[in-house]
Parts: C-alpha cells; structure tokens; sequence
C-alpha cells in the first residue's frame, strides 16, 4: 500500500469510529485513566468493574484529574465537564451491549481475562473491536477465547494515561490489518503514538523495563543500595525521570510479578526469574503507591 493511501485507509478507519460508544473494564488505574482520555476524546465511556466501590473511586479519580487539568489551564471547565458527563458506569457485563471498542483493563491474570474475554464475545456487538490493556499476557491466546480473533489486539496505554503519549499496539497472531489500522488510528484520534508490534511475551515495553526493575529489586535483596541510593544512580547517572523502585511502586508490585512471571514462563530463561524479595512484597500485601507500602510508604 502506497504511505498516501495507507495514511487516508487510517484515516477512515478513525472516522468510522468517531464518537463511537466505547466500553472501559476495570476502574483500577489503568481503567479510568484510558476512560479519561476517550471521554476527553468525543467518545461516551462505559466503565465496568465487578467491585461498585473501584468504580465509584475511579469516576472521583477521573473527575479529579481533569480538574487538574482544568486548573493548568490544558482544558476549560466546561469541556471537562462534558468529558465527565459521557462517563458511565456499571457493574454488569451486559452493558457492553452496543460497544463499537471495549478496552479490557482488569486486573493482569490470565484466568481473569480469557473468561473476561468469553463473556465480551458473547455480549458485545459482532463487529466491536475487543481490545486488552495487559502488560504482558499473550493477546494470541486471549483472542483465541473468542470467536472473533481476527478483531482482538493488544492496546497497551502507559501509566498515568492522560499523561503518557505512548500506545503499545500488539498484533496477535490472527489480528486483521483491518483491526490493526483501526485501533493505530484510534489512538492517534485519542493524541497519542501508536506503536505496533507483534505478539511476544511482555512485547516490547515490559520485556526490556521488566528486567531492569527486577535486578534493581536484587541490590536492594543483597544489600548493594538503599533504593533511594538505588533510585539516586539511575536517575542522576541515567537521566530517568524516575528511578526504577520508584516506577515499580507507581506500577504496583503484584502487577511487576505477574508480568516477570509471563517473561520468565514464555522465554523459559532463568535471566527473568522474579526476585525473591518481590514475591516477599506482594505476599505481604505491599503492593507498592496503591497498598500505601512497597519500597517507599505513602
Ligand atoms: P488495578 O489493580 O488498579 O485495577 C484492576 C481493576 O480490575 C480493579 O478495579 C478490579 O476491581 C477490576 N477487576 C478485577 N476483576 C474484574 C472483572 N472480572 N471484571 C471487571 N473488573 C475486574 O490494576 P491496573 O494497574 O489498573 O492494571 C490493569 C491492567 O492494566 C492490567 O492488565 C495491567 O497489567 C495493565 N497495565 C498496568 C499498568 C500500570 O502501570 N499499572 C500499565 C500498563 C498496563
């Protein structure tokens, strides 16, 4: 395909999709974040969660975040108002029912997301786009839980969502061109980057930040650093806006697990074997900003 008519094909493809009913699963961070930016967007947000309590929270965190937003002067009030007004919520599936794209952004456990997705094959319309925001688990065997997956990709959006510019776009091993241009061009319409690339465990993103975490996680567990000294070094030697103790306390420390858990299952290499001392973390219940204890206490 010609660049002019591959750019005007994307094109379409967000025109196609614009103002479409877009349907959000999980309120946790990632979830209201990526509801954030599609109702800032144009586009009246569904979000779902089973826990009423999440969801409650997330819609305050939404509401919050744009007021901030509001006070920098990045949108005025009134605009930021209609963006909270197209958010809905819901604690029942069923409410995907008239979904043109669903964004699964629950909790990264692969048991969870494949019922996730057989449930969304079943209610959301035969055309919609379904569309997983994990960090690391196959979008090859997810779409294979469904009956449509030629329209099944990875949308992976970075933390906070209405901050970062990137978008992860992975392509499962059946995922049509047609979805690909569709879902690229949609997070363009959204202002961000899209990146595409193919289905392997933790893509691109997690498979080379992952590791850096994990062995900044063994010199604390061996006694190389402090992490402020840890964090120090990286920042300051690195130029990281972050340190990585920091950043995995942001990302949360279960989630670091279970996504070195996939690296270390699907590459069968001992180099991503999750260190000790996180397993010890996440057994404690120190999850890191979200638990209000991990490497730091908030
Ligand atoms: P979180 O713990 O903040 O939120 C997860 C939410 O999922 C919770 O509100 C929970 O109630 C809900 N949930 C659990 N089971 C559900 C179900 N069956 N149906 C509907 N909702 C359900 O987690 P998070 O950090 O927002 O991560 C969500 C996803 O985003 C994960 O796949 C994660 O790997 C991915 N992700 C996380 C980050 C990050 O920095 N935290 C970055 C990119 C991608």
């Amino acid at each position: 395909m010609s660049q002019q008519s591959s750019s005007a094909s994307s094109s379409s493809a967000a025109a196609h999709l614009a103002g479409a009913r877009v349907a959000v699963i999980g309120a946790g961070q990632m979830g209201n974040g990526i509801a954030h930016v599609f109702a800032a967007a144009g586009h009246p947000v569904t979000m779902i969660d089973v826990n009423a309590d999440a969801l409650q929270k997330g819609r305050d965190t939404i509401a919050k975040n744009l007021d901030r937003q509001v006070k920098k002067g990045a949108v005025d009030a009134e605009t930021a108002a209609a963006a909270l007004a197209r958010v809905a919520t819901s604690t029942a599936f069923d409410a995907v029912h008239d979904a043109r794209v669903v964004v699964e952004a629950a909790t990264e456990r692969s048991d969870l997301k494949f019922r996730i997705f057989e449930e969304l094959d079943r209610l959301a319309p035969a055309d919609a786009i379904l569309a997983s925001n994990t960090s690391s688990i196959a979008i090859t065997e997810i779409a294979a839980r469904t009956k449509r997956p030629e329209q099944v990709i990875g949308m992976h959006f970075m933390n906070p969502v209405p901050v970062m510019q990137l978008v992860e776009v992975i392509r499962g091993l059946a995922t049509s061109d047609a979805t690909t241009a569709t879902v690229m061009a949609l997070a363009t319409a959204l202002g961000k980057t899209p990146v595409e690339v193919n289905d392997f465990p933790g893509f691109v993103a997690n498979r080379i930040l992952m590791p850096m975490i994990n062995e900044a996680i063994y010199c604390v567990m061996e006694g190389v650093g402090t992490p402020e000294a840890i964090d120090t070094v990286m920042k300051l030697g690195m130029n990281h806006p972050m340190g990585p103790l920091t950043l995995a306390d942001f990302i949360g420390l279960d989630t670091c697990l279970a996504i070195l858990e996939v690296l270390h299952d699907g590459l069968g290499d001992p180099k991503y074997r999750p260190c000790p001392l996180l397993r010890k973390y996440v057994a404690a219940g120190w999850l890191g900003r979200k638990s209000g204890r991990g490497f730091y206490q908030y």
